[in-house]
This record gives C-alpha cells, sequence and structure tokens, in this order.
C-alpha cells in the first residue's frame, strides 16, 4: 500500500510532534518513515557526559526523538567517533528508571520510601534547611561533594552559600596524586586530557594503566595510531590487560613494588648515561641528589622487590634510553593505589625528565598558551572559619580531600558539618570505607542529591532532584587545552523528559530561595553563554551549529627556541629533587617502602575499569548493561582449580575485616598473576529501582574497608585490602 505522506503523519500522529507523541512511536517507524522521505532528521551537536573526557557528539532527532548519536569530526576528543558508553547517551535519555521528579524521603534515610513532590515544594525545603544550618551552626557546616559538569552550577551556588568545605572524589580518590606528583616535579599537572604524545612516540609505557579497557576515547586512538606507527610498547601491569597483550615486554609486577621498579629505571638512565644532559642542564635542577639517592636501586635489587628478571629491567630502560625523548610515560589516571601515590608519580615525572621527554614530541606536548576569557562574576565571600577540605594535608589542593569532611561530620570537630549537597558523584560507590560513609549520612540534618538516576547515595537522600541528562540540557562551555585551545557546547538536543530540570536551572531556583540570585544574573544559560561568547570574541552562532571550535594558536606544542616552558615550581626549574617536599618534611626524591602483602590463603584486591562502563553510572544503562551485565572476579587459574573453583560459578568476596561481597562470578584465567584478583569497579548498587543492574556484581568498594593516606596529598591508596574466596552457600 503506498502511504501519503499526509496519511501517515494522520495515522501516526506524527504530525502533532508533541513530546508525549514522539517518545510513543516506534523508533523503527521512525526510521522507517525517514528512510520513505515522511519526516527528516535535525541534527544537534553537542558533547558526550557518559564519562569526563567531554567527546563532541552529534545527536540524530526525528520527530522529537533522539535515534542515533555520532562523534564530532571537527571536535578533537572524538574526531568522528563516540566509543562504546557514548554511544549509550540514548540508553541513559530513555531509560525507564530514570528520576522523574523530585521525591521527599517519608521514611527513615536509607529506607527507600518517597513522595513525589513538586519543583517548588522541593526547593523551598532544601533552602528552608540550608538557611537553618547555616542560622545555627554558620554556611561551613554545608559540604559539597561533585563531580563533573554539575559542579560548574552547583559550586557557585555553595560558594556564595558561603562555605568553601568542597570535596571531590576525583582528587582524593583518583588522579589528585598524580596531578601533585607532576606539579612539584614540572609547576604543573599532566593534563585531563593528558597531554600524551603517542600519536608520535618510539616506546610508550603504561605502568597500571590499562588503555583500551579504560577507554578514553582519543587517547586511545592516538595510542593505536601510535603503535600502527610502530612505537614500541612496554607495559607494567601484574593482569595482562588488553593493552598488554599488543606489548613488545610486559611486566607481570608484584603488586605495590611499582616503585623500586621505577628508581631501578631511573638508576640505570642515569648509570649508563642515558639521559639528556644538555636538556637537564637547561631546565632542571637536583641532579646530583637524584643520581645519589638511587645509587642502590640497582636491577637486581629491584628483581627482589618486583618479580621482574633485572635482564628484562635492563633491557625496557635501555629501550627508552635509546629512544628518548620520543617516549611516553604515561602518568596513569587513577593513581591511589598504597597511600605514596605523590612519590610514585613524582617518580614517573622525574623518568619522563630525564629522557628529555616533557615538551617534546613522542613524549608530553605542552598545553597551548592560549585562554579564554568567560568574563567575571560577584566575589565570593570569605569564609569565616578555615575549610576543612585539605584535612591538613599540606599539597591537597582546592578540589578537597573528601574523607575529611566525611570525618569532621562524625566527629563533628574542628566544627560541626550537618549538611551534604551531592551532585554527579556516587559518594558510596567513590569513597572507601562505606560504613564510615554511611555513618557521616546518618549525622546529617540535610543530604540533598541531583542526580539523573536512583542510584545508592542519591536513595540515602532527604530530598531527591532529578537532573535532565546532559542531551536535554546547557552546560557550562568546554575549554580544552591541548596542542589547541578549543571551545565546545553543550546545548539540549531535546527539551527534558518527565519533570527533570537541568543543573544551571536547580542551582538558580535554589539561588533565588537563598536569597543569592545576584550570583545568578541571567534568565536562562543560553543568555549566559552567549554572553561568555562575545566576552571571549567567539561567534556563539557558529559554536551552535559546529558544537566545537578551534582557537587557532602560533605557539607549538612543543619546546622551540621561540617557545620556551616555564616550569612554575619553587626553583622555576624541573625539579628531580623536590625544594617544597623537603620543606615540609618529605623525601625530595622519591624512596621506596615495601608494602605488606597478603597474607596466607588471602589475594590483593584489586580493580578496574570496562570499556564499555563508567563506573556505577552506567551499570543499569539499557544499551551498556545489554553488553555488561555483571562484573567478575579474575582469579589465577592455577589458584583457583587449588580452590576447587570453576570459570562462571558464584563466589563471595571476604576481605581481611570480614566484610563480604555480593555474589560474583569466577573468571579464572592465566592472564593474571597467583597473588591478586582483580575486578571491575562500580557493580553491586543496591537500589531496587535500579531495574537492570540492582544487586547484579559484586561491589568492590565495600571491600575497601582500609585505606593508606598519603601524607602529602591526602589522597586514599585503596589497593591495601586482601580477600579470600567463598563458595557460594
Ligand atoms: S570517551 Fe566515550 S563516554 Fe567518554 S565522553 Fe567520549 S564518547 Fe563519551
Amino acid at each position: 500500500m503506498k502511504l501519503s505522506r499526509r496519511t501517515f503523519l494522520k495515522s501516526s500522529g506524527v504530525a502533532t510532534a508533541g513530546l508525549a507523541v514522539a517518545t510513543a512511536v516506534p523508533e523503527k517507524f521512525l526510521l522507517w518513515a525517514e528512510e520513505a522521505g515522511l519526516i527528516k532528521a535535525t541534527y544537534v551537536p553537542t558533547f558526550c557526559e557518559i564519562c569526563f573526557w567531554k567527546c563532541g557528539a552529534i545527536a540524530k532527532v526525528l520527530n522529537g526523538r533522539v535515534v542515533k548519536l555520532d562523534g564530532n569530526p571537527v571536535h578533537g576528543n572524538s574526531r568522528g567517533k563516540l566509543c562504546a558508553r557514548g554511544n549509550g547517551g540514548i540508553g541513559l535519555l530513555y531509560d525507564k528508571d530514570r528520576l522523574k521528579s523530585p521525591l521527599i524521603n517519608v521514611g527513615k534515610r536509607g529506607e527507600g520510601k518517597y513522595r513525589k513532590a513538586s519543583w517548588d515544594e522541593a526547593l523551598g525545603l532544601v533552602a528552608e534547611k540550608m538557611k537553618g544550618i547555616k542560622q545555627q551552626h554558620g554556611p561551613e557546616a554545608m559540604a559539597l561533594f561533585t563531580h563533573g559538569a554539575p559542579t560548574d552550577h552547583f559550586l557557585p551556588l555553595l560558594s556564595a552559600y558561603g562555605t568553601q568545605n568542597v570535596g571531590m572524589p576525583s582528587f582524593a580518590q583518583c588522579r589528585g596524586p598524580r596531578d601533585v606528583g607532576y606539579e612539584l616535579t614540572f609547576g604543573e599537572g599532566p593534563g585531563s586530557p593528558e597531554r600524551v604524545d603517542m600519536i608520535n612516540s618510539k616506546v610508550i609505557v603504561l605502568i597500571g594503566s590499562h588503555l583500551g579497557e579504560n577507554m578514553h576515547n582519543s587517547q586511545v586512538q592516538d595510542f593505536t595510531e601510535g603503535l600502527g606507527r610502530g612505537a614500541k610498547l612496554i607495559v607494567v601491569d601484574p593482569r595482562f590487560s588488553i593493552a598488554a597483550g599488543k606489548a613488545q615486554q610486559w611486566l607481570p609486577i608484584r603488586p605495590a613494588s611499582d616503585l623500586a621498579l621505577l628508581l631501578a629505571w631511573i638508576n640505570i638512565i642515569i648509570t649508563e648515561g642515558m639521559y639528556d644532559r644538555p636538556y637537564l642542564d637547561q631546565f632542571a635542577e637536583g641532579f646530583s641528589d637524584l643520581a645519589q639517592a638511587v645509587s642502590h636501586c640497582t636491577p637486581q635489587w629491584a628483581e627482589q622487590e618486583t618479580d621482574i628478571p633485572a635482564a628484562q629491567i635492563m633491557e625496557t630502560a635501555r629501550m627508552m634510553g635509546q629512544n628518548a625523548p620520543a617516549v611516553t610515560i604515561h602518568p596513569g589516571r587513577h593513581a591511589t593505589w598504597y597511600g605514596d601515590d605523590v612519590q610514585r608519580s613524582r617518580a614517573l615525572a622525574i623518568l619522563t625528565a630525564l629522557l628529555g621527554s616533557w615538551g617534546r614530541s613522542g613524549g608530553l606536548f605542552m598545553a597551548t598558551k592560549g585562554s579564554l576569557t568567560k568574563g567575571e562574576s560577584k566575589p565570593f565571600p570569605e569564609p569565616g572559619k578555615e575549610p576543612l577540605n585539605t584535612g591538613g594535608y599540606p599539597f591537597a589542593g582546592a578540589e578537597g580531600v573528601t574523607q575529611a569532611i566525611r570525618e569532621a561530620t562524625i566527629s563533628g570537630a574542628p566544627y560541626p558539618i550537618k549538611g551534604w549537597f551531592v551532585s554527579g558523584t556516587n559518594l558510596l560507590k567513590a569513597l572507601p570505607d562505606q560504613k564510615r560513609t554511611l555513618e557521616a549520612i546518618n549525622k546529617l540534618d540535610l543530604l540533598v542529591v541531583v542526580d539523573v538516576m536512583p542510584m545508592d547515595t542519591a536513595m540515602m537522600a532527604d530530598v531527591i532532584l532529578p537532573e535532565c541528562s546532559y542531551l536535554e540540557r546547557y552546560d557550562a562551555l568546554a575549554i580544552g587545552k591541548g596542542k589547541s585551545l578549543s571551545v565546545s557546547l553543550r546545548q539540549p538536543v531535546i527539551k527534558p523528559l518527565y519533570e527533570s530540570q537541568p543543573g544551571w536551572w536547580i542551582a538558580k531556583e535554589l539561588a533565588n530561595r537563598l536569597d543569592l540570585a545576584d550570583y545568578f544574573p541571567w534568565t536562562t544559560y543560553e543568555e549566559k553563554i552567549k554572553a561568555q561568547c562575545v566576552t571571549a570574541g567567539i561567534s556563539y552562532d557558529d559554536l551552535k551549529k559546529l558544537g566545537s571550535l578551534t582557537i587557532p594558536d602560533t605557539a607549538a606544542p612543543y619546546i622551540t627556541p621561540e617557545n620556551q616552558p616555564v616550569f612554575k615550581t619553587a626553583s622555576g626549574k624541573i625539579e628531580l629533587s623536590s625544594k617544597e617536599l623537603k620543606e615540609k618534611g618529605f623525601d625530595p626524591v622519591p624512596v621506596y617502602v615495601r608494602h605488606p602483602q597478603p597474607p596466607e590463603g588471602f589475594f590483593r584486591l584489586t580493580y578496574g575499569r570496562s570499556a564499555v562502563h563508567t563506573f556505577s553510572r552506567t551499570t543499569n544503562n539499557p544499551a551498556l548493561n545489554e553488553l555488561y551485565k555483571e562484573n567478575e572476579v579474575w582469579i589465577n587459574a592455577k589458584k583457583a582449580q587449588a580452590l576447587g573453583l570453576k570459570n562462571g560459578e558464584y563466589v563471595l568476596l571476604i576481605n581481611q575485616d570480614g566484610a563480604k561481597s555480593n555474589r560474583i562470578r569466577v573468571k579464572a584465567t592465566q592472564r593474571i598473576r597467583e597473588d591478586m584478583v582483580y575486578m571491575v569497579h562500580g557493580w553491586g548498587s543496591t537500589p531496587k529501582e535500579l531495574s537492570r543492574s540492582s544487586l547484579k556484581g559484586a561491589d568492590d568498594q565495600g571491600l575497601v574497608t582500609r585505606y593508606a593516606v598519603d601524607p602529602i596529598a591526602g589522597s586514599t591508596g585503596m589497593r591495601v585490602n586482601f580477600v579470600k574466596l567463598q563458595k557460594e552457600a
């Protein structure tokens, strides 16, 4: 039967194009209608938020329904491609389990009893409670925990309210010690995305970095391109990762001994004269202190500590030395391992410096010197009390030490913390020692959570504020400082579904109710962004059309006579021996200290990423859950056999303190050392509202009852727990 456009529109209801109609029309039908020429697609550029990489995406919309996401070809982080998770953005948008309206708790905390509320009521309640806390205890008694795009809305809100007690797990539970280690050495961190020039490398070194499983889009593209162009790969990992499968040299190191290997490599580079003398003469200081401090770190010594044969340690050091400076020593990302993580990161940075790879092609390139002025905002009030979020750690930055806020919440000292505002982070899955997090939550007068999904922490809240997904909202402009300067726009692809609202709107509405409207002096977020574009001298119209603009920058990303590096360290040079650390009473050159190994019958618990998930955030995503439904515990095949365990059977994990996991399937494999087990992080969420992922897989964080705090940055080393496996009864 030939269907005329008119008949089709009438019978399908597509012509009315209301949102309810659009979501009710099956996608297959829309695609057919498009093919038949009856409806036309629109394409809207934005950028992805399924992880923090911020890849440019282009959404294809048919009759108000998003049917496809593609990588934006002009965007540097995606280059026309999205990873599997990025494609899962549609799954998030249409997940039936999303938070749909504001909710107010009517039961005990954590009982999961909520009633629907209007935005006016929910925001009114939050504002009233926040005002009460301020009146009774001062504004510092409210703390903000945040991650990702929501930070751009709620950090100004809480700063205007008067608190600087801010904790971001991205620092103390992730890349904090790495950034501090590089800052102490080079005066700046390695960037995010890391400025690794793998595309031009002759040798790439990954230490505990499972790129490919850790799916950072453009970085994985550069990695594979670099390998394709002939780069040699050295992978240090106690697990035979996907990346290890591509390596010329796999070093299955004894967990917790990485610093011994790094110091031995540094020693070999020095004693064999493979360091870049002119580069160090010009840019670095502290060489002789370094050489002396590592002189005992021979390959034979390191073999005892690491289980890596001395000959392989020599061979890999020479591979680096002979190919310098085109050597990428990857700085890693999740660096919170054993509590001496700043010093391990310092060792990575020092090795990079010795090879002359900082600021050189094939090493770590320099960030563009360009910048964008985004406009001024009203200054925030000075804190009345000293913020608690550095926890007293000398090099903890403004991103804060989350567990320090948690501990102050429990103890009430040096002053009480009575309210937590949580956005974009699932604290129960991010912080070590869940019991302590629950204890702190139970002491609060107010817990507000802004989220898209009913995650574990959200379902503990007094008030849940449903944020719409990134495909339905504006967020702050993303400024990229890679080889060139770029600016990208997140804009709504469709209107918010259900009663969800964008973060900027929630923050502004709360500001109105907290008498802080002056800090949000615009009506819509688009208005704010347009004004920023005018100030920065870029065309908003072009940005809206293309999604991303690259601002031409004449400075090369590498060191040249015209483009000299600036090191913002105490000495103004690369510090091989750190003046700042020495002044504060720490070792100026990293010193290896042996860490405890698993007791008899136990395995070290390690964890990592899946290429198709971003922590707990995506475990319920219909598209991504289909690809990977629950995590597994990797155990060496020989050990599994000795324990009578078979592939695929369920076990429970019990740690040294008796903490027990949910059931998890065994993956018996030769791809892992015998003294450890491994699992993908983020599983075992408990809310029953997560219909696909509730109680699926095991929660590694529930087993992290112990952590080793880095005395320099206050970050929490979490690979210090040991587990045994118990067959399911
Ligand atoms: S790496 Fe993947 S999930 Fe992350 S922003 Fe890019 S496309 Fe999205």
